[in-house]
Order: structure tokens, then sequence, then C-alpha cells
């Protein structure tokens, strides 16, 4: 029985193409990747669904090297769709080399993306990932060229599928006639794709090019508000978002909150100068229950060290400017 590896994002296509190789008897294991943009609750949730094992691998420093920088640059936000790809397949790749499996398959549809899923876009996938020639597309296999995969009978070419383009209903037709019940909708799950993310993203990007994963998850831990180039203040939305920014404080950020008011907590990073601490404790004040008082103290913590400064609430129009969209 040969052994096939594939990239398991959860969602219906790679989850019918694992099944489609599973049913003609090829044993089947998922990957899928974790980096701050995407997780593994859906492969979890599909594999555990069509009985198959998954290898679940945090990619987070090297995917975000990558997206600083990609080859075949971005799709339509600062989704960097080939580079991603051919990096999943490059290390799923190097678990084929070690002998584990015999080749890797993935859900990608012939045309159902216009920039990521083209016929090109396939073959740079599979160039730049540099084991192309182990890669099969179980859904479009039929309309590709025969790889060495099906040359050598790993897989039977007969019993794999001809879907092409953006149309959900063949691949909707074939969760049904076999028995698949609850998957996503299409999209969703990455947040390169979505746009007020991005956003900040791009922010993140341009004023700290050396950022790191930890960066990211700050852009997911609440508001932005750029204070100059260096200086960024994260402002927690509610109770969750405020411990979450508890646990990223590293000994290079400073953390405030008001002393005497209820109120969200704020993580200072950058190199603030100048004004910046102030302005930042006068923006955590006007979000806090003392946003009416003329001057609020405003607790400050950097590692070990914790000081106070008194700060007069700002409006929220003079914030407003200050906010990453
Ligand atoms: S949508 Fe996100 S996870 Fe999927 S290939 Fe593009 S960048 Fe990677």
């Amino acid at each position: 029985m040969s052994k096939a590896l594939g990239l398991l994002s959860g969602g219906l296509d790679s989850t019918l193409a694992a099944l489609a190789l599973k049913r003609q008897g090829v044993d089947v294991t998922g990957i899928v990747y974790v980096t701050p943009f995407f997780g593994a609750e859906r492969a979890k949730i599909a594999a555990r669904q069509i009985g198959i094992p998954l290898i679940v691998k945090d990619i987070s420093d090297v995917h975000l090297e990558m997206l600083k920088n990609p080859r075949y640059g971005y799709g339509r936000n600062l989704n960097p769709c080939i580079d991603c790809h051919a990096m999943m397949f490059r290390i799923a790749g190097e678990m084929v080399s070690q002998g584990d499996f015999d080749f890797l398959f993935s859900g990608e549809v012939l045309g159902q993306r216009p920039m990521s899923q083209n016929a090109n876009a396939l073959k740079a996938v599979a160039k730049h990932a540099g084991c192309g020639d182990l890669i099969l597309r179980p859904l479009s296999a039929k309309l590709l060229p025969i790889i060495p995969v099906e040359e050598r009978g790993l897989v039977d070419r007969e019993q794999l599928l001809d879907i092409q383009g953006r149309s959900r209903r063949p691949q909707e037709a074939l969760a049904r006639q076999w028995g698949l019940k609850d998957y996503p909708g299409s999209g969703g799950g990455c947040l390169l794709t979505e746009k007020s993310f991005t956003n900040r993203l791009r922010d993140l990007l341009t004023h700290h090019p050396d950022c790191t994963p930890r960066d990211v998850e700050l852009l997911k831990a609440g508001r932005q508000v750029r204070l100059s180039p260096k200086a960024k203040l994260t402002l927690g939305r509610n109770l969750q978002t405020n411990e979450r920014l508890l646990e990223l404080a590293t000994t290079e950020h400073i953390l405030l909150r008001a002393a005497d008011f209820s109120g969200p907590t704020g993580l200072l990073s950058g190199q603030p100068e100048g004004d910046d601490l102030s302005i930042a404790a006068a923006i955590v004040a006007t979000y806090g229950k003392g946003q009416n008082e003329t001057q609020v103290s405003v607790l400050c913590t950097q590692g070990d060290k914790r000081w106070q400064l008194t700060v007069t609430p700002l409006t929220r129009e003079e914030i407003e400017p200050l906010i990453v969209p």
C-alpha cells in the first residue's frame, strides 16, 4: 500500500482529496501548519471525521520571514499564496525524502482561484517547492499531465477526478456521495486574506521590518494605535484581550492601565520617544471609566519596574487619526 502525505486545511477540497485517495486504498496522513495567521482547528475536525492521522507543525518563524518578501508576491491582500503553498509542500516533501511517505497531495483545484490555482501557479508552486514530481492533485489530476507518482502505480489515475473551475457544486455533490457532512464553507481560515487584518499587518511590516510572530500576535490582541514611526500602542478590547496582552508582554514592552478606574490594558511596543509614553497613558485613560476626569493615574510596568504617570484623558476625536484602520 502506498503512503501519501497531504496538506489538510480542513476545507472541503483538501478533505475530499484525502478521501479520494483513501477510498482507493492509499494510506493517507494529513499535515497542517500553524502560524499566527492560520491554525489547525479545522484540519483536526476534518481528520477526525474521515479517520486519518494528522501531523500538526508550527512554522510561524519561517512563514513570517517568507511573508516579508515573497518571491511570487501577494494576492488580493497580503496573502503570498504561491510561496506559502510551496513552503508547505517543501516542508512536507522533506518527510517524503526521509522515507516516511511515498508522495504528497493537496486539494488544489485547477482554475478555482484565478491567481493561485491556475495551471501556471500550480507549476510555480511545484517548481518553487522543489518536489514537484511528488505532488498529486487528486481533484484535478485527470486534467493535469501524468506525474511519476501515477506512472509508478502508486495511485490509480482512473479513480482520480477531473474537477476544475470556480463552482463548488462538483465538490458538494461528491461530499454528499461520500457521506461527508460537516465541512466549512470555502474561504476563511487565513487572516492574510482579510482586509482589516492586513491593514494592521502592513503597518507592522512597514514600521518594524524585523517583527516576530509575537508582534503579529499583538495585532490580534487589540486595537492598534500608531504613536510614531517607532512606537505603537496595542489596546485591549475586553477582559480576554487584556489578559492576552499580559501573556504577550516581554521586558521590552511597557504595560499600562488606569490605577483607580477599570478600563483597557495597553501595551507599548517599539522604541517610544518624547511624549509617546504619556500619550499612550492618556489613551489608556480615555478608553477607561475615568475618561471624564481631569486627571487619571496610570500604572506603568516594564519587567520588574513599576511607576505611575498622571495624565489628562484625550478625546476620541484626538485619538481617531492615530488608530490603524
Ligand atoms: S490563503 Fe493563506 S494559508 Fe492559504 S496559501 Fe494563501 S497565504 Fe497560505
